[in-house]
């Protein structure tokens, strides 16, 4: 494994425009539940997972109703206000202060990149903390509007300043596109990269997992570089597919700080 580290420290040390892509593993380290692992979310409360499944239909129908739901039900995630970011999320912030990460592009909704002090991160599937209107996608903070006074008013659902449309929370729902800021400057991020972290995520899920595979064949097409480097606990398609030209295999708060301090030994 020290070889390895030391080969993506040394392509970090070297890129142009490095990002890294994370996913639940990232999040599981900080007590973040994931959905479909042996104590995920929906492998508990498989009633939780069919009410997600309706959550943006739900929204379409009766955007009042979704609005009661959401502030009247019980939290999907808990408090994720009261977890913590960890050694993986810090040392990934710290990549970006040192001038090596350019962004960060994550499948997780809870905000802890940010609070870790990364600053270009692209909530691909959104973000628990924003909302965001659903016809000119500009975000919202909860605390912009008096969502409590609202629901015992009945005045939900609340609606945007600019353009009138109808908010809603900034996480993709299923069955929701990606929105298509996001969507562009993730592709846009992506092909200009020449080094990829993968960090706790399979990336099988779809159309975050084309960002890799359309990353990796367009600049190859074009004679371009690109290092995917995953560091992930198990073997994935992306490494069975030969995505990634290698894995590190472990827990990205173990491994991403050993890189991180291997990188700060080759600058000095
Ligand atoms: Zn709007």
């Amino acid at each position: 494994m020290a070889d390895r580290i030391r080969s993506a420290a040394e392509a970090l040390f070297r890129s142009q425009s490095a990002i890294a892509l994370t996913g639940a593993g990232l999040s599981t380290e900080s007590g973040v539940p994931d959905f479909r692992g042996p104590s995920g979310i929906w492998t508990r409360d498989p009633e939780a997972e069919q009410k997600a499944y309706r959550s943006y239909e739900r929204f379409k129908k009766n955007p009042k109703e979704y609005w009661v739901e959401r502030l009247t039900g019980p939290s999907l995630l808990g408090d994720l206000a009261g977890v913590s970011p960890n050694p993986g999320h810090l040392a990934l912030a710290e990549l970006e202060a040192v001038g090596i990460l350019k962004w960060v592009i994550t499948q997780n909704i809870d905000n802890l990149h940010q609070r870790a002090g990364s600053r270009r991160v692209i909530d691909y599937h959104g973000n628990a903390f924003k909302l965001r209107c659903a016809s000119c996608m500009a975000r919202y903070e909860p605390k912009d509007f008096d969502l409590p006074e609202m629901l015992q008013k009945g005045t939900l659902p609340p609606t945007c300043r600019t353009c009138g449309g109808i908010i809603k929370s900034d996480i993709v729902h299923f069955n929701e596109s990606i929105p298509s800021d996001v969507s562009t400057l993730s592709l846009e991020a992506a092909v200009a990269s020449d080094v990829m972290l993968i960090c706790g995520t399979s990336a099988v899920v779809y159309p975050f997992a084309n960002l890799p595979r359309i990353a990796k064949r367009l600049r190859r097409e074009s004679s371009l570089p690109l290092t995917v480097i995953e560091i992930n606990a198990e073997p994935t398609p992306l490494t069975e597919q030969g995505i990634s030209d290698y894995l590190i295999q472990g827990k990205t708060g173990e491994v991403l700080p050993r890189l991180v301090a291997e990188i700060k030994k080759g600058s000095r």
